[in-house]
């Protein structure tokens, strides 16, 4: 976002935004209570590079060695806590916005899942789908966030992952495929076969760091055919191009993978950028009137404020920009208190650090400081009255899992 983009836009005819905007994913993480969210989304900031130390691997040789645990646990713990939080991966940014485990329609819960482009939904392989996956998924549903269910915990004792797809089909009502097969289960866990680019991929050391990709081995080649066929089959019906991608019998080129990295790269594939996702605003002049806003940075600024924090040095607000550009020093106005504020300090959250930016466009995440609103306040640049409502507009949803 910065002005090298606006440079560049001059010559090219792509609008300057368009390549940040594709890069660019909101999306939250929700599960069951205990379904393993806390250790998913330390692993993702991991490998990331975002936090330097896992859990399991605390203390060994080399691993976090220039930070205290003091440091560490405080790093990891106002991370992972955060409202939101961001990493990249393959030059995409990933923003992770806290999901609340609350099990009713709340108004917080509203605001959460309405700043949310797409969704994990961490399923244990041993649980499988259980009553707050049904909860949370029904309200990701009724929001219209596509969501990539992640099974978890193949290496305990009565994983099952097979079952848990099968719930997630009937249960939940997905129209699931799965996007990886297991190399063993339980404590004969060892690794993944991707059915995208046709590899096996076993995972080595206490936490799995270590990948060595190989060829698949002869005794899964039939599972692995039936299970591509049924992921074809399954992306087919609602994507050709994609369907044509899967069809395509090369497998793709990629470097080696580890772990989540692999829903990483489900992430940046299946979850939609924030251009690909209808937003509706009410327009207060015209009787609340739904206007469908085309989320791009061109427009009048229209931004949301879905969560305020008491932090160390005040207020903050965290603000999602749906459309137009919020730049630090410029008026903006409150459509529901009608108020007219400067915007003080612009953020971007970095572990308990934050890091002042000028300016963040439309589909970002941002936080303002001493910004006197409530949650659920939207702001304009004045030229346009609008609201934000709590709901997307339909959109088609599959989910791989
Ligand atoms: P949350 O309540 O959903 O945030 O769950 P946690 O991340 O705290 O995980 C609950 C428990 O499951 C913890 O003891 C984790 O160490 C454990 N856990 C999470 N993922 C895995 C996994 O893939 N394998 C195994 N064996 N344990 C896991």
């Amino acid at each position: 976002f910065s002005a090298g983009n606006v440079a560049r836009a001059k010559d090219d005819k792509e609008p300057w935004w368009k390549e940040s905007m594709e890069r660019l994913r909101n999306i939250g993480i929700s599960a069951h209570i205990d379904s393993g969210k806390t250790t998913l989304t330390e692993r993702i900031l991991y490998y990331t590079g975002r936090i330097h130390e896992i859990h399991e691997v605390r203390g060994k040789d080399g691993v976090g060695a220039k930070m205290d645990s003091m440091d560490l646990e405080r790093e990891k713990g106002i991370t992972i806590q955060s409202a939101a939080t961001y990493c990249t991966w393959k030059d995409y940014q990933i923003n992770i916005i806290d999901t609340p485990g609350h099990v009713d329609f709340t108004i917080e819960v509203e605001r959460a899942l309405r700043v949310l482009d797409g969704a994990i939904l961490v399923l244990c392989s041993v649980g499988g789908v259980q009553s707050q996956s049904i909860t949370v998924d029904r309200q990701m549903r009724r929001y219209e966030v596509p969501r990539l269910a992640f099974i978890n915990k193949l290496d305990r004792m009565g994983a099952d992952p097979w079952k848990v797809l099968n719930q997630a089909r009937s249960k939940l009502r997905h129209h699931s495929a799965a996007v990886q097969v297991p190399i063993g289960l339980e404590e004969n866990f060892q690794g993944l076969i991707d059915l995208v680019r046709l590899k096996a991929y076993y995972f080595h050391g206490s936490s799995g760091e270590k990948v060595v990709a190989e060829e698949i081995p002869a005794d899964m080649e039939a599972i692995v055919a039936e299970r591509r066929r049924e992921l074809i089959e399954t992306v087919s019906e609602v994507d050709d191009k994609l369907a044509e991608v899967f069809l395509n019998d090369e497998p793709i080129s990629s470097a080696d993978l580890e772990g989540v990295q692999t829903l990483l790269d489900g992430v940046l594939s299946y979850l939609p950028c924030p251009i690909e996702v209808s937003n509706c605003a009410l327009d207060q002049t015209k009787n609340e009137e739904k206007v469908m806003l085309p989320g791009t940075p061109d427009g009048p600024l229209v931004a949301l404020a879905f969560k305020l924090e008491e932090g160390r040095f005040g207020q903050l607000t965290y603000l999602r920009v749906y459309e137009g550009v919020i730049r630090k020093g410029d008026f903006m106005v409150n459509i529901n208190t009608g108020k007219k504020i400067k915007v003080p300090r612009l953020v971007r959250m970095h572990s308990d650090e934050m890091e002042d930016i000028q300016e963040a466009h439309a589909g970002q995440i941002v936080a303002v400081f001493g910004v006197d609103c409530a949650s659920g306040d939207t702001f304009t640049n004045g030229s346009v009255k609008y609201t934000m409502t709590s709901m997307n507009v339909p959109e088609p949803v599959m989910s791989l899992a």
